[in-house]
């Protein structure tokens, strides 16, 4: 999870591999609702876990249903159709998926049972509309009040007990905003169609269909069988009344997929294509169909009942001119495909975009500009010219996941670059965290399967002697711009380590350079594991340190940990900690700090830290112990310590550390072309 100010893309020139995707948002903000209404317990494999989705199980807890994480399991048990809780303050943040049928199914109960609801989200819900969903509530005798702008939340839902609701008219309700409308509609109804069958209607054209067949079907699943005549008329049978399936699966998230779909389409090589696992032919969800537009682009697609298999086709991409209104969410992702296409794309009929987690037309167009392409936006479509010139773009997300996620394709640039020539740019991602709404790891994933030259890969190295504070602050770099950390001491420590332990003659650098070649060395997080084994203590002890000095001074050993230390460099960026990392582990490093301090202040400290350890020493001791190590590190003749020619120095003697790493980032920044 990246919880940073922004994300830096470097150029990406490939793709392959397998991901796993997380749950349907859409099946599982449902999923939630019904076992929550039902009578029993439903056990929910593959839930998704993400923003959405807490605040409906959060809503769920505080409405007095039992709800229980159990492993990979949630196990929850519902109300059966009676209130227990007769008022409550629902905070529900941005999501659509929990506002709207929330609303209708409190509406409805409030009204018959008695109850005072109050449902909320972020400033930006409260800009989503809901007003046909309260316009079709209120005619049965829902007490529904607008308490902000009306036909906006938040909203107080109010009833008495004993209530009876006005059923024997169809119930109208419009859906050419927002399909959530007739879905909370079709969710909430079954609890008051008991004694006579209930009629919905629908005015107007109703968009994006396919969530309502998800709709239906997750009813059927608990045990409502709804009468349809096409998407104009439903009928809730007399006697409803929701029944738990007992154990319910949730299907991988059909829009996320389109992501790797579109990754395959672009970056997959014939023979070694992305593998999608969670979704497939059989889905009931309607982004699936997101596969046919990629198909139309050019992606070659294979797929069985639960995977996709998606690699390169066509290249460069077909312009598409496609009607979206089947595809609402996953058509987003074909606007960045549209990027890498031989002509202008247009999509139509995507009005829906507009009240979105965002206005998703204007956003898109905002965002997609920045790169180079040419975009025209209207009321209802977008069209999308490719780059002449590609730029380096520092993409908003607007608080929208699939901003973020759509914008991150924009990285492949160097694969359209043989059809425009440039050069290649990175992607930045501004709040990349919005992606938590439905994939917090869309990131990890996209970086396992993305492929860029070592050389894009950005570097920071941070060297400087023995205490001057340079593996905090290399943590911190690495922290606050979502890089992995080389601390190259640690393996020197640990290389040490395991020569000791192997009985090798420390003197003769052949022999620790052998260990070295077998080494089984793992990070885990602040833990060093050596063959498995825990040894973070001996690793990081004083002794441990004088180890790694002695067998550091080896050219052969410096020689066998070469490539181990490349290894580290891995999207989307790293930051090198210790002595030779500017000069000879990554001598292309875009940024290299030579961190310094005085003897004074580093011996000072050094003791405020063993000091907090509980161990007792002398400063004055200590002191000359730096200044002894400084002279033997700086005398040597394998990678003696110095500067790298091209090194920024830092003095940080009289700096805090926050000041050190802003000033860094300060410096980053301004090698950045953003
Ligand atoms: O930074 P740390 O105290 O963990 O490093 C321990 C010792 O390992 C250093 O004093 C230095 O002699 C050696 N070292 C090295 N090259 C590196 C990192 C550390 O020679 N890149």
């Amino acid at each position: 999870m990246y919880a940073i100010p922004f994300l830096d893309l470097p150029p990406l020139n490939a793709a392959a591999g397998t991901v796993r995707l997380p749950g349907s948002k859409s099946i599982s903000n449902r999923v939630l609702l019904l076992a929550g209404l039902a009578e029993g317990t439903t056990v929910i494999h593959d839930l998704l876990a993400s923003d959405d989705t807490r605040v409906m199980l959060e809503a769920l807890r505080a409405l007095g249903c039992s709800v229980e994480s159990r492993g990979a399991q949630w196990h929850v048990t519902g109300l059966g159709g009676r209130l227990k809780v007769h008022q409550a303050e629902l905070f529900l943040g941005n999501a659509g998926t929990a506002m709207r049928p929330l609303t209708a199914a409190l509406a409805v109960l409030a009204a018959t049972q008695g109850g005072d609801f109050r449902l909320s989200g972020v400033a930006r819900m409260h800009e989503r509309p809901v007003g046909d969903l309260v316009q079709a509530l209120r005619p049965l005798g829902c007490e529904v009040t607008c308490e902000g702008q009306e036909g906006y939340p938040p909203l107080r839902l109010q009833g008495r007990a004993g209530g009876r609701l006005n059923l024997s008219q169809p119930i109208r309700v419009r859906s050419d905003v927002s399909s959530q409308f007739l879905t909370a509609l079709l969710l909430a109804l079954p609890l008051v169609a008991t004694d006579a069958a209930v009629v919905i209607e629908v005015d107007g054209e109703l968009i994006s269909k396919p969530y309502i067949e998800i709709t239906l079907n997750m009813l059927a699943q608990f045990g409502i069988k709804v009468e349809r005549e096409g998407f104009q008329r439903f009928t809730l049978p007399a006697g409803s009344a929701y029944r738990t399936p007992g154990d319910v699966h949730v299907e991988g998230d059909a829009s996320s997929a389109s992501y790797f779909i579109a990754l395959g389409a672009l970056a997959a090589r014939p023979g070694a294509p992305v593998r999608i696992e969670g979704v497939g032919a059989a889905s009931i969800q309607g982004d699936i169909r997101f596969v046919e537009a990629a198909q139309a682009m050019g992606a070659t697609v294979r797929s069985g009942a639960n995977w996709l298999e998606v690699e390169r086709g066509t290249w460069p991409l077909k312009a598409l001119q496609l009607d979206c209104n089947h595809i609402p969410d996953a058509a987003m992702t074909l606007a960045v495909m549209a990027l890498y296409a031989d002509g202008p794309t247009r999509l139509t009929n995507i009005a829906s975009w507009r009240v979105k987690e965002t206005d998703r037309i204007a956003a898109m167009a905002a965002e997609l500009r920045k790169t180079g392409a040419h975009v025209i936006e209207g009321p209802d479509f977008i069209d999308v010219t490719p780059p002449v010139q590609w730029r380096a773009a520092a993409v908003h997300t607007y608080d929208d996941h699939r901003m973020a996620m759509c914008l991150s394709l924009a990285a492949f640039n160097p694969l359209a670059l043989a059809l425009t020539p440039g050069a290649a740019v990175p992607v930045r991602i501004l709040e990349p965290a919005c992606v938590a709404k439905t994939f917090p790891d869309y990131f990890e994933a996209l970086f396992s399967l993305a492929r860029a030259d070592a050389a894009a890969v950005p570097v920071i190295a941070v060297d400087g002697p023995s205490a001057s504070g340079k593996g905090t602050l290399a943590g911190r770099l690495a922290l606050s711009l979502g890089y992995h950390l080389l601390d190259s001491g640690a393996i020197y420590r640990a290389a040490g380590v395991a020569a000791q332990r192997a009985g090798a003659d420390l003197t003769n650098g052949a022999a620790v350079a052998d260990v070295c070649r077998g080494l089984d060395l793992r990070f885990d997080g602040d833990r060093v594991l050596l063959d498995g084994v825990d040894r973070t203590d001996e690793v990081r002890s004083e002794a441990g340190g004088l180890l790694a000095s002695q067998v550091s001074a080896h050219p052969a050993v410096r020689q066998a940990l070469h490539e181990l230390q490349l290894s580290f460099r891995r999207l989307p960026g790293l930051v090198a900690d210790g002595r030779d990392m500017g000069t000879v582990v990554f001598p292309d490093a875009a940024l290299k700090v030579f961190l310094t301090a005085s003897a004074a202040r580093r011996a000072d400290r050094r003791h405020k830290q063993l000091i907090s350890k509980g161990i007792q020493a002398r400063l004055a001791d200590l002191r000359a112990d730096l200044e002894r190590r400084d002279e033997q590190d700086r005398v040597r003749s394998a990678s003696p310590l110095k500067p790298a020619e091209d090194a920024l120095a830092l003095d940080n003697s009289d700096m805090g550390i926050d000041e050190s790493v802003d000033l860094v980032l300060e410096w980053w920044s301004q090698r950045r072309p953003f």
